[in-house]
């Protein structure tokens, strides 16, 4: 293949302590992980909680909630996202953190209740094309915080665009999202 046909995908992301992250930020991560505590995982035992700040500083959170027929299981950022836009604010978010923690060790026993994930999970690809629609919304780069109860480690992003490539968006085929 010629070289000038050939494209380098290059992600930016920044792993940042806890108590570097502006102070909005650094709330959001804690608010995602109280939200954790809401998360209904009896079947996979891995709470997730998600929370996402408004143009207006207000803040909303959601957590998955699993199901005993397991396809019918919604995550942390789409119950997060949908409570938003259920609220009429769906053009509005501007930054969402989402924390995941497990509920038992790897050989099955109980650990403390804030026990963590060795590291932050990412969305799932359902919701990373969720928060993409929630990012076309607003109109700009969505800023995205992954956290596994680990204050050295948190991973942001800059715009969805970085966890999901060439998106697929309503604007694809003509969509007016302020329709
Ligand atoms: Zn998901």
């Amino acid at each position: 293949m010629k070289e000038e046909y050939l494209r380098k995908l290059i992600v930016w992301y920044a792993v940042v302590p806890l108590k570097r992250l502006p102070y909005d930020e650094r709330k959001l991560v804690l608010a995602a992980r109280k939200a954790t505590h809401q998360s209904h995982s009896p079947y996979s035992r891995f709470r997730v909680g998600a929370a996402v700040k408004l143009v207006d500083r207000t803040v909303i959170t959601g957590a998955n909630q699993e199901n005993a027929s397991y396809g019918l299981t919604v995550c942390a950022e789409r119950t997060t996202i949908f409570s938003a836009n259920n609220l009429g604010r769906k053009k509005d978010i501007v930054k969402l953190a989402c924390t995941a923690r497990k509920a038992f060790d790897v050989d099955g026993n109980p650990i403390a209740e804030n026990d963590y994930c060795a590291e932050p999970s990412l969305s799932c690809g359902a919701c990373r094309q969720v928060i993409k629609e929630a990012e076309d919304l607003h109109g700009s780069p969505m800023i995205l915080l992954f956290d596994a109860y680990n204050d050295e480690k948190i991973l942001r992003f800059n715009g969805v665009e970085s966890i999901l490539p060439w998106g697929f968006s309503g604007k694809d085929f003509g969509m007016d999202l302020n329709g």
